[in-house]
This record gives structure tokens, C-alpha cells and sequence, in this order.
């Protein structure tokens, strides 16, 4: 009886080890994706915005979308 328990706990483990796995996955795609301009929100264009505490770079569909990077 133990044993299954044990196997479950494994399966568990296993399960959240790929969960971040996909969030480091995630981060990457969306880091590429700010680098080449584009917003992994919307896919929309990411432009130079300036703003009070300086220049930041905003998705071109705001207020729409309020993704920034
Ligand atoms: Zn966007």
C-alpha cells in the first residue's frame, strides 16, 4: 500500500518540476519577444514611451493593452 503512495508523491514531484520548467520557458519567450518589439500580451508593437519617471517601453495598443516591459 505504501508504495503507491510513494509513487504518487513521485508523479507529483515530477509534475510541479515541469510546471517550472514552463514558466522558465514562458519568461524566455516573452524576453524575446520584448527584444524584437513585440508585445507577448497582445502581439501588438512595443513602442518608446516616456513617462514620469523616465523612458519605458509600452505596448502600442495602451490604454487597451497596459503591458510593460
Ligand atoms: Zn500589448
Amino acid at each position: 500500500m505504501s508504495r503507491f503512495i510513494l509513487k504518487d508523491r513521485k508523479a507529483k514531484k515530477e509534475q510541479s518540476k515541469q510546471h517550472v520548467e514552463d514558466l522558465k520557458t514562458d519568461k524566455n519567450t516573452r524576453n524575446q519577444k520584448v527584444l524584437n518589439n513585440i508585445c507577448p500580451r497582445c502581439g501588438g508593437q512595443l513602442v518608446v514611451r516616456t513617462g514620469k519617471k523616465g523612458k519605458f517601453k509600452g505596448c502600442s495598443s495602451f490604454p487597451k493593452c497596459r503591458f510593460i516591459a
